[in-house]
């Protein structure tokens, strides 16, 4: 018997040996779903398919448990919304950022440097480093001779700004009943930036997707056609397939095949002999609501700027230790250093400045900047008539003695 596609399936009378037990579906009314009424498969299983698919293969499907789902792609064209006539359902490029407003222009103000390191205090501290060292002498760290120690700082500029990319896209979902602020004509819904979609914490990298109030229009589902329902992938639209243990035979040796009672085909197990699925886009609402879509990329930008006031002490060691905290602020924008002491200082700030803030398509939500000072000792002393230097850095007092005497790193030497 032949049916109108576009109408919902029909129950099939319950027929032959393997008729369910589960009460029959009842169909859902033309009417019905004209009102947007959701479709819902039958329970349990049948015999017939309830729905006969014009395009479905004349005969059984072998059955493949691997088959997927095909995707459906919106082909409709939509209507026009202002402020987002180039928005599709791709996923646009960042769009660019409102005005930056003025950086900040408080007063820049620096602590002093960090105290410098007394003779003895150097001499402790090296003892110290040696004890730990299973493969480095002792004697010399007892008999050597401070004879002077040499103070300076390295300094540590860190720029950060949190930053946000928006983009936009057409999206859908179901047309469960509730929708967002349709779209109408007299409306202009809000630009890009004006729509509020704030951070749900700062300085932490996420993305966060909101609707855009006004831009929702319903749509038929383009996956199904408004049905509800789709053929089924499984078996084509046949609701069977053919049996893979007895290769259609029905047979297993001089038996019927126990899987498919002889028959040599089966009831598809994807939509139990319906020959019909849910539709997996509309979930069987019929209808989609699409809507303008924001997106909001969080990230943060990082730059730094070390300077290294000694040429051999190498400035890689000074990346990650703590120094003393000389210059921090904090705000939506911030203005480049220009007063601190070290003038390379301030020329690194401006151009890390200028890099972080150079995309366009990125709003600043909030910067901040610090300056730290490391405390640098340079030891020089004398052991057996041989003159030496170590250094002590950082806040919690490293060392580093790359020709500390009797030292090594194979264990193959004598210890003193
Ligand atoms: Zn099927
Ligand atoms: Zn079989
Ligand atoms: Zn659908």
């Amino acid at each position: 018997m032949e049916q109108d596609a576009s109408a919902p399936p029909l129950h099939p009378p319950p027929y032959g040996a393997a008729v369910s037990t589960i009460s029959p579906y009842v169909p859902m009314s033309p009417q019905a779903s004209s009102t947007g009424g959701r479709w819902i498969a039958p329970p349990g299983e049948t015999d017939t398919p309830s729905f006969v698919w014009p395009d479905a293969p004349d005969t059984d499907v072998a059955d493949n448990d691997k088959a997927r789902e095909p995707t459906y792609k919106p082909t409709q064209a939509f209507k026009a919304i202002v402020g987002y006539e180039k928005t599709t359902i791709k996923e646009s490029e960042p769009v660019q950022r409102p005005q930056p407003p003025q950086p900040s222009s408080s007063q820049q103000q620096f602590k002093g440097e960090a105290a410098g390191l007394a003779e003895e205090d150097a001499h402790k501290v090296l003892k110290a480093f040696v004890g730990k060292k299973l493969c480095y002498g002792k004697r010399p760290v007892e008999e050597m001779e401070i004879k002077d120690v040499a103070h300076s700082s390295a300094v540590h500029y860190s720029l950060e700004t949190f930053i946000e990319c928006r983009t936009t896209k057409r999206v859908h979902r179901p047309m469960r009943g509730e929708t967002y602020p349709l779209h109408r004509k007299d409306l202009t819904p809000s630009g890009v930036w004006q729509v509020e979609n704030p951070p749900d914490q700062i300085w932490a990298v996420d993305e966060k997707s909101i609707p855009v109030p006004n831009t929702s229009t319903i749509e038929t589902c383009h996956a199904c056609g408004g049905k509800g329902f789709n053929k089924c992938f499984r078996c084509k639209g046949r609701g069977k397939t053919t049996c893979k243990h007895c290769k259609a035979s029905g047979k297993k040796g001089s038996n019927p095949c126990p899987y498919c009672h002889g028959n040599g085909r089966q009831r598809c197990f994807r939509c139990n002999g319906w020959a019909c699925i849910s539709c997996s886009v509309c979930e069987g609402y019929r209808k989609l609501e699409f809507y303008i879509q924001i997106t909001s990329n969080f990230k943060v930008k990082q730059g730094d700027y070390l300077h290294n006031p000694g040429k051999k002490f190498p400035a890689k060691l000074l990346k990650d230790v703590d120094g003393e905290m000389l210059f921090e602020e904090e705000n939506q924008m911030v203005s480049p250093l220009t007063t601190f002491p070290t003038q390379d200082v301030n020329t690194q700030s401006q151009q890390l400045l200028q890099k972080q803030l150079s995309v366009k398509t990125e709003r600043v939500l909030l910067q901040r900047h610090r300056v730290k000072g490391i405390p640098i000792a340079e030891v020089s002393y004398t052991w057996q008539t041989k003159d030496g230097r170590y250094w002590v850095y950082s806040m919690d007092k490293r060392v580093y003695a790359p020709d500390y005497p009797h030292s090594c790193c194979c264990c193959r030497c004598v210890i003193l």
